[in-house]
């Protein structure tokens, strides 16, 4: 008898976008086949856990009929696509970068047929005589041809060398965390406010393998502009050169930030330009990157409302009086409403009527959904992995640790008399660093059971790489270490200076010299 395998299932939708339909679609197949819960991942899409290989046909099928996929969400390929998540209609730029997201999300999405042949009606598609909900769904997802022997146009027989993640932001949007993308591309429009053309960056990467030197994470590279006509052409170019260059033969080695990281900007870009077919312009200036995250209720500009809800580690459930995965599925229900899966594992609720405003208030209130107003900053600002029991590459805890982190740390920082504080936190259970913990403020990466790498100095706004202070915390000794590191802060910070930006000012020696002479007494 086989044995009870159980999947992760990941879905893909490009700036996190779910319609009503599918989120109550996902809710079902949560108590259906998974584990009674739905998880928003840091990329804005959701997975399903616990699903058994039995059940893995019905899911998937019940998903894309659904109008969702999973197609491209896992493997060596492009994945979901990210973009902000914030649904501004009064501001053009936003609702062009999710169309971009998607259209670049099509382009860059497989062309064979497999996908559907197995998992929704194979006899059929094989046959030729598709059922029209599939040959709807293929089209929605970007899945032009369907037969297998189809040339693959952009991935060849091989696929890429490694995974390999985009996203699409808007001028000062660091929603997306668009330094650690392999390819980021950044809309520039002119003085009116007209779309002219794209910033494009690349190289950005942040996994890692402990005690490999050689493995690193790393920012992405400005690499030029291209006007709004070429960006197709440009997308195609970058995916072509890692497609052909990206190492494979060793798949630590495969990811595009080390053939940046090889070659230097300057071949990298004309390798590119060779596919291109000509030169790319310079970057243009931009303003500063923020850390957004759009929590709360907010005008979306066309008169109707939307609701940014805080998802601790993006874990959609149901605890005790806790009850948020009730209330969506209440909300959405009744209102029929869209959504947006935030990078930062958050939703939006958007489209919303503002008469519904305080019967959705009502519904969260009921559900034991906390407001905002009560919410830690520390806790809204921080992000952790799923790690332990569900990912089989976890070495450590971490959504299941970092609340308990959360509160020993605000409750050092009253201590040390910095209760008002805020920084951003991230974990993760292994050096992967899937919830991005390297650019972080401060970031613990599972280093062995209970024990965790500490990173430090990453600015807020997630535009500068954090660097090793200890290579081994143990979690009960977190205090201990983070005692020095706040009061050497509260004494030595200059004014309106962020945590990250002192560490990274002082550096890890001159923060460790100052723990070594401390005295807590
Ligand atoms: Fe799993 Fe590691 Fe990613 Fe966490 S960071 S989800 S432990 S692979």
């Amino acid at each position: 008898q086989e044995k009870d395998y159980q999947m992760m299932i990941r879905t893909r939708n490009p700036g996190g976008f779910i319609p009503a339909q599918l989120y109550l679609t996902l809710d079902r197949l949560a108590s259906e086949y998974g584990n009674e819960t739905l998880r928003v991942t840091t990329r804005q899409g959701f997975q399903l856990h616990g699903i058994l290989k039995k059940n893995l046909k019905a899911t998937i099928s019940a998903i894309v009929r659904n109008l969702g996929s999973t197609l491209g969400a896992c493997g060596d390929l492009n994945r979901n696509v990210m973009a902000p998540p914030a649904p501004f209609k009064n501001r053009p730029e936003y609702g062009l970068a999710w169309d971009y997201a998607d259209r670049i999300a099509d382009l860059l999405t497989p062309q064979s047929g497999a996908y559907y042949e197995i998992w929704l009606d194979g006899e059929k598609a094989i046959s030729g005589e598709e059922d029209p909900e599939v040959k709807a769904a293929r089209q929605r997802n970007g899945n032009g041809t369907l037969f297998k022997d189809k040339e693959e146009p952009i991935y060849g027989e091989h696929y890429m060398p490694r995974k390999f993640k985009t996203c699409v932001t808007v001028p000062g949007d660091n929603s997306v965390d668009l330094y650690s993308q392999d390819l980021s591309v950044v809309l520039v429009s002119n003085d009116q406010g007209q779309l002219q053309g794209f910033n494009i960056l690349a190289g950005g990467g942040l996994a890692r393998t402990h005690n490999k030197e050689e493995t690193f994470p790393r920012l992405a590279d400005e690499i030029g502009y291209v006007d709004k006509a070429d960006i197709y052409d440009l997308v195609k170019a970058i995916v072509a050169t890692q497609r052909d260059y990206g190492d494979r033969h060793d798949r630590r080695h495969a990811r595009l930030k080390y053939l940046l990281h090889d070659w230097g900007v300057e071949k990298f870009r004309s390798t590119v330009e060779g596919y291109f077919g000509k030169p790319l312009q310079p970057y243009q200036p931009l303003p500063e990157w923020r850390y957004e995250d759009y929590l709360g209720w907010q005008e979306q500009g066309d008169g109707r409302l939307f609701l940014g809800l805080w998802v601790q580690n993006g874990r959609i459930a149901n605890y005790g009086d806790w009850k948020l995965r009730d209330a969506l599925r209440t909300i959405i229900e009744t209102y029929n409403l869209p959504m947006r899966l935030t990078p930062h594992q958050n939703l939006l609720i958007y489209d919303i009527d503002p008469s519904h405003r305080s019967a959705i208030n009502q519904i969260l209130r009921e559900a034991g959904v906390q407001s905002l107003e009560g919410l830690d900053s520390l806790k809204r600002l921080s992000m952790a992995c799923p790690a332990l029991p569900t990912c089989g590459l976890a070495i450590a805890e971490s959504e299941r640790a970092i609340p308990d982190i959360l509160t020993r740390i605000r409750k050092l920082l009253i201590r040390v008399g910095l209760q008002k504080e805020e920084f951003v936190i991230r974990m993760t259970g292994c050096p992967n660093g899937c919830a991005r913990p390297y650019i972080a403020e401060l970031g613990f990466v599972g280093r062995a059971p209970n024990v965790y790498q500490m990173w430090l100095g990453a600015d807020p706004n997630q535009t500068r790489l954090a660097q090793v202070y200890r290579d081994r915390v143990a979690a009960d000794e977190l205090e201990a270490v983070l005692e020095p590191l706040f009061v050497y802060f509260k004494q030595d910070r200059k004014p309106g200076e962020r945590f990250g930006d002192f560490c990274d000012r002082i550096g890890m020696e001159g923060l460790q010299q100052f723990s070594d002479r401390y005295d807590p007494s």
